[in-house]
C-alpha cells in the first residue's frame, strides 16, 4: 500500500484491510513515499515523521508491516522501484499487489515504466458505494493490455483525505475519527499541520 499519508487516515486503513481480507493477503506493507513524483508543487511534511505517523496507526495490526524503502532512498519515489526492491526481498515466488484508491488508477498511465510495473504486480483499487463505479469500469477497460490485472473493489464510507485533514488541522478544528488516536495525539503534540 502506497502513498504519501500526510497524515494516515482511517481511508488508508480500511482500505488495506479490505484488501487484505477479499484476496487472503499474508501481509499488507505500508510504504510511505520519500518524495511523490506527482506532488513536486506541493509541500510535503518531512517522510519521516510520516513514516512515524503510519507506523504509528499500522501497529496494532498484526497483518500490517512498514517499509521504509522509499523515505530512506534519495530522489523521487517510484513504484517499480519500490516493487523490484519487494522482489529481490521476497522472491521470485511471491504475488504482489500494489494497492491504491482509485484516483490513482485514473493516472496509471503516466507512472514511470508502466509496462514493467504491471508485469511485477497487479493492482487493487478502492472506490466508496456509487462513486463513479461505471465511470471507473469504462477506464479501466479501455486500458486493455493491463485491465486484467486491475482489481476494483468497494470499500464503505470513504470520503475521508489527507486534504481535508490537513485543513481541519490548521484551521484548529477537530479531526477525531478520522485517524488513530495515537496518531491525532502525536500531531498535537509535535505541532505538524498547524
Ligand atoms: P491527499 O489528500 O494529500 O492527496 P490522500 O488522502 O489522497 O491525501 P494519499 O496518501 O494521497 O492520501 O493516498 C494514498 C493512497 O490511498 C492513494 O492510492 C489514494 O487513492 C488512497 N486513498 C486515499 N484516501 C482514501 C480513502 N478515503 N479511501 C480509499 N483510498 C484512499
Ligand atoms: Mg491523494
Amino acid at each position: 500500500m502506497g502513498g504519501t499519508f500526510d497524515p494516515v487516515h482511517f481511508g488508508h486503513l480500511v482500505t488495506a484491510e479490505a484488501a487484505a481480507d477479499l484476496f487472503d493477503l499474508s501481509v499488507v506493507v505500508f510504504v510511505p513515499s520519500g518524495r511523490p513524483p506527482h506532488k513536486r508543487s506541493q509541500l510535503v511534511t518531512d517522510p519521516w515523521e510520516r513514516y512515524r505517523l503510519t507506523e504509528l496507526a499500522t501497529c496494532s495490526n498484526p497483518r500490517f508491516r512498514m517499509s521504509d524503502v522509499e523515505v530512506s532512498r534519495p530522489g523521487y519515489s517510484y513504484a517499480i522501484d519500490t516493487v523490484r526492491s519487494f522482489r529481490s526481498d521476497y522472491g521470485e515466488q511471491a504475488e504482489f499487489f500494489f494497492i491504491t484508491g482509485a484516483d490513482a488508477i485514473l493516472e496509471i498511465m503516466t507512472w514511470r515504466q508502466i509496462d514493467q510495473l504491471m508485469a511485477e504486480c497487479r493492482f487493487i483499487a478502492a472506490y466508496r458505494p456509487g462513486y463513479g463505479r461505471d465511470h471507473l469500469r469504462e477506464a479501466v477497460a479501455c486500458m486493455e493490455a493491463f485491465s486484467g490485472r486491475i482489481h476494483l473493489i468497494e470499500v464503505p464510507a470513504l470520503a475521508i483525505s489527507s486534504t481535508d485533514i490537513r485543513q481541519r488541522l490548521a484551521q484548529g478544528r477537530s479531526v477525531k475519527y478520522l485517524l488513530p488516536e495515537p496518531v491525532v495525539h502525536r500531531i498535537i503534540e509535535t505541532g505538524s499541520y498547524r
